[in-house]
């Protein structure tokens, strides 16, 4: 048994192009080799057991080892296992009223199977919708820095984080980006308010001087999550809102982290009060059970593409697995869970539970800041409190490290934002109990007291 374990760690090695990996320091440390899942936890082929405070890529969001998704999509392979995305079937039909009911929105949803491809089909019905209302020269799609939108050519384009893209140029012509609210190293002289303001101000400066009748649309994750857990200011979301309809500027939701139940409310956007013209969705609308994406859009851009068959004016855009039924079965039973157990007020309590625990780090020399909404935490490390030097990565790699020896897999943007790949970041499954909780609290606790002795 032994040894089958061991062949088949060494063919991973030998075979499997592993995502965002150097692969020579493989060779003598293989990646590790997990073979099962049950609520927060993953095991691996050596029977140890690890807390995943990321839920795999921040997607679990019900937890491993739901025997019930399992079942609901074995039936559904069973009974039509694969549908042309041009006809419908009664999952997809069901899963798509249920989204907007819950978003309250009068509008329509394209499925995918990814967060990439979710705004790869944002971007370009921003762009179509522009150009049916009579707005030609609308192209142009403004994006943040630090913010991760995908992997595809115009999602990695949009994406904020500079090494992201190195080797892959010419990237997609059309994408700028601005700078995003940052409150901790805001300038010392605004209050948080002031900074939102002057951040939302950014937006709207950069639209007048793009020429406003070039801008198609400006995509934001509510918070932004992979680029270092950062949180705006209260009032830059609704000002936001504002410059958009002021200039007729297309406002798109990446809310593939933030949706369903990860910041404490079943949507990001939800604690802002505001509606978005287009919502992209991924990771939690099927906790990763299936692959599965949503592009949700309110009906008055919708209404731009209505026309009679002879009109060219249909979104001119197919995914072979749109709308597939086992994933929007799965989907539409993982939002129903969701429901049930009320996990997004878990994930609100939870969140508070571990901030209080961790109440004390924030005394510790190496830590700058713990932010964040219900599930999505970081603590921003620092080396020096007053000048916010950014934490040096091989103590970063120390803290994570003991948090790993002590059972528990803490994330980081590492590989994003030069410079400041120096944020650890906390995205268990929403299902976390308190004893989860004080795991979590106490790893980071020990391992930051040893990153001093070290
Ligand atoms: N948008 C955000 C905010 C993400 O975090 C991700 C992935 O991590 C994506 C989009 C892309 O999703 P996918 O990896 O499913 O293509």
């Amino acid at each position: 048994m032994q040894t089958v374990q061991e062949d088949i760690r060494q063919l991973g090695v030998d075979s499997l192009w592993h995502a965002l990996t150097q692969h020579k320091p493989l060779k003598d440390k293989p990646p590790m080799h997990i073979v099962r899942g049950e609520g927060c936890y993953i095991y691996d082929s050596e029977g140890n057991s690890y807390l995943d405070a990321l839920a795999g890529l921040w997607c679990v969001n019900v937890g491993y080892g739901r025997k019930e998704l399992a079942e609901i999509a074995k039936e559904q392979m069973t009974e039509l296992a694969y549908l042309a995305p041009t006809m419908s079937h009664p999952k997809a039909i069901l899963l798509a009223d249920k989204l907007l009911k819950l978003l309250d929105i009068q509008g329509h949803v394209y499925f995918a199977s990814s967060g990439s491809e979710a705004n790869e089909a944002a971007f370009k019905i921003a762009r179509q919708y522009q150009m049916q209302i009579g707005q030609y020269r609308r192209y142009k799609i403004i994006s943040r820095h630090r913010a991760y939108h995908g992997n595809t050519f115009a999602a990695m384009t949009a994406t904020g984080q500079a090494e992201r893209k190195i080797g892959y140029d010419p990237l997609a012509p059309g994408f700028l980006h601005i700078p995003p609210p940052y409150p901790y190293r805001r300038h010392e002289k605004l209050t948080v308010e002031e900074h939102g303001d002057y951040a939302a101000q950014m937006l709207e400066d950069t639209i007048i001087y793009e020429g406003v009748e070039t801008v198609a649309a400006f995509i934001m994750e509510p918070m932004i999550s992979g680029g270092g857990v950062i949180v705006p200011p209260d009032n830059y979301i609704a000002k936001i809102r504002q410059i958009c309809d002021r200039y007729g500027v297309v406002l798109i939701f990446d809310e593939v982290v933030s949706g369903f139940g990860r910041t404490g409310k079943l949507f990001g956007h939800w604690h802002w009060g505001i509606k978005p013209d287009i919502i992209t969705f991924a990771k939690g609308i099927s906790s990763g059970y299936m692959p599965l994406s949503a592009t949700v859009v309110s009906n008055r851009i919708f209404e731009a593409f209505y026309g009679e068959a002879n009109e060219l004016k249909h979104f001119r855009h197919v995914n072979t697995y749109s709308a597939h039924p086992a994933s929007t079965a799965v989907g539409l039973a993982n939002i129903e869970i969701m429901l049930r157990e009320d996990l997004p007020d878990n994930a609100m309590r939870m969140g508070a539970y571990i901030r209080e625990g961790l109440k004390e780090l924030e005394d510790h020399p190496y830590v700058g800041e713990i932010r964040g909404k219900g599930l999505l935490l970081g603590i921003e490390t620092v080396a020096d409190k007053t000048t916010k030097e950014p934490l040096a990565g091989s103590v970063i790699a120390g803290i994570l490290n003991t948090c790993k020896e002590m059972g528990v897999l803490i994330g980081r943007n590492g590989n994003t934002v030069p410079g400041l790949a120096n944020v650890l970041i906390m995205a268990p499954p929403l299902v976390l109990s308190e004893a989860d909780a004080d795991k979590i609290v106490h790893a980071l606790k020990t391992a930051f007291a040893k990153s001093l002795a070290s």
